[in-house]
């Protein structure tokens, strides 16, 4: 079951952000979502928010990495 969520725009498809272990990781190049009558819209346009699971088979690397700083050597 993925932990990891992406958060995109059903308007403008573009992503917010992302879902990890519970908590909302806002991408460094977005504003960030509008909270309107209790709910999350997109930065961008103001469109409704959607999660999709990250199903990458390298996001439990990525979240190793990036959460421990830990960096892998190309062989
Ligand atoms: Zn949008």
């Amino acid at each position: 079951m993925p932990n990891i969520f992406n958060v995109h725009c059903m308007m403008c498809g573009r992503a917010s952000g992302h879902i990890r272990e519970g908590k909302f990781h806002q991408l460094p190049s977005t504003p960030p979502p509008i909270t309107r009558a209790g709910r999350s819209r997109c930065g961008f346009c103001g469109g409704n928010l959607y999660l999709e699971a990250e199903d990458s088979p390298f996001a439990p690397q990525l979240v190793a990495t990036t959460t421990k700083g830990v960096t892998r050597r190309a062989s």
